[in-house]
């Protein structure tokens, strides 16, 4: 079966075409700037890409440029839209009523718009992308793949904050967890590549792009993660702050004058390497590269956030009663040789030692502790679109 996987935020729209029975994927591509002007930027598998400019003053719109290219006689990968047979959704909140993917159904898209509050800046996004497929593609099952579910199985003293109680009973305020369809593949995989069961196996995955999270897997099940309500939580991350006491925000919105959003979007926006290296930039390539060059502020940025991902992993450990595996993901987990070996420096305790000409290695799976290491270290590259894609075929 074609599935038609589609990630969708509030000016983009990110989407793959996956053969489920090869798992190859026939086409992907981005549309930026919905609403704003519009640009596509389409890979079709083994032809070249294009770039297009385009009108695109809403998200059915976009949907619909993407159908066209995708069934498009020069650069389209299949002949009619009566290929697609199911497109699955990524859908960024579940609240407590997902624990795992679902057909999207009228109702359950009544439940999704319920989780709009808890995630006010995606949840709306992902339903508009959700109604324009549905538009554009009635009678296709579509299927909606949850951020949170995963984590759904964490226990109630992992998940409770120490506030009053009526907040989670009266608001749901409790730790949700993030990056979970990532942290649920890449442990998966982890098994599958040392040949054990999951159930047997103690997993802790370090998610670390431009967003970060660390996930204890205890047994294929999700006991713990860093990300909280809202993915504000946890690590130090790009721009985001991680965890802060949070008597900081009155009393620096007090000195600054900011209102308590403002200092949110500080928080959200202007904090972690990018606001520890002073401004200089999110991304780990670029502070490797000035503290190369004796960048202090830069080199402590990535100090900083290495040393909040070891502690995170300590605590996990403790958490699960041990560890056997210790997962490196995304854009910095996966490429950053120098904070995977700084990470890795912290974990002596554990019995891992790094294994410098294995962990010379970028975006493929790859164990990086020595042979004689007492639990394993390693790299997989996270594939949330495969994952997504899984579960739509396993569903309809
Ligand atoms: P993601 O959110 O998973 O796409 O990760 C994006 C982040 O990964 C970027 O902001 C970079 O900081 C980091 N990253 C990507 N490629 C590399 C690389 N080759 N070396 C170091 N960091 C990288």
């Amino acid at each position: 079966m074609k599935v038609l996987v589609i990630n969708c935020g509030s000016s983009s729209l990110k989407y793959q075409l996956i053969d489920s029975d090869s798992e190859e994927v026939l086409a992907k591509g981005l549309c930026e700037r919905i609403g704003i002007d519009g640009r596509l930027t389409h890979k079709p598998a083994a032809k070249d890409k294009v770039e297009i400019e385009a009108d695109m003053p809403n998200h059915t719109a976009a949907v619909s440029l993407v159908l066209q290219y995708l069934t498009d006689r020069e650069h389209g990968v299949i002949a009619s839209l009566d290929e697609i047979g199911a497109v699955g959704h990524r859908v960024v909140h579940g609240g407590e009523k997902f624990a795992c993917s679902t057909l999207l159904t009228d109702e359950v898209l009544a439940e999704i718009e319920k989780c709009n509050e808890l995630a006010p800046l995606h949840n709306p996004a992902n339903l508009i992308g959700i109604n324009a497929c549905k538009e554009l593609m009635p009678g296709v099952p579509m299927v909606g793949v949850f951020d949170t579910a995963f984590h759904q199985t964490m226990p109630k003293k992992a998940f409770l904050y120490g506030l009053p109680y009526e907040y989670y009973e009266k608001y749901g305020v409790r730790r949700y967890g993030f990056h979970g369809t990532s942290h649920s593949y890449v442990s998966g995989r982890a098994a599958e590549i040392l040949g054990k069961d999951k159930k047997d196996l103690k997993v802790i995955v370090c998610h670390l792009g431009n967003g970060a999270s660390v996930c204890a897997v205890d047994g294929g099940r999700s006991v713990d993660t860093s990300m909280g309500f809202t993915p504000l939580e946890g690590l130090i991350m790009g721009t985001r702050s991680g965890d802060i006491d949070p008597a900081i925000i009155e009393y620096v919105a007090g000195k600054e004058t900011m209102s308590v959003s403002e200092a949110l979007t500080v928080l959200n926006k202007k904090s972690g390497i990018f606001g520890l290296s002073g401004g200089l930039s999110s991304d780990f390539r670029d502070l490797d590269a000035a503290k190369e060059e004796g960048n202090e502020k830069a080199a402590m940025a990535v100090s900083a956030f290495c040393y909040r991902v070891a502690k995170y992993v300590g605590a996990y450990a403790a958490a699960m009663n041990g560890v056997d595996v210790i997962v490196f993901t995304a854009g910095a987990g996966e490429n950053d040789t120098v904070v995977r070996a700084e990470i890795v420096s912290y974990l002596g305790y554990l019995g891992i030692k790094l294994d410098e000409a294995k962990n010379n290695c970028r975006g493929k799976e790859q164990i990086i502790s020595t042979d004689d290491s007492d639990r394993i270290a390693m790299v997989i590259p996270t594939n949330e679109e495969l994952a997504i894609a899984r579960e739509t075929v396993a569903l309809v």
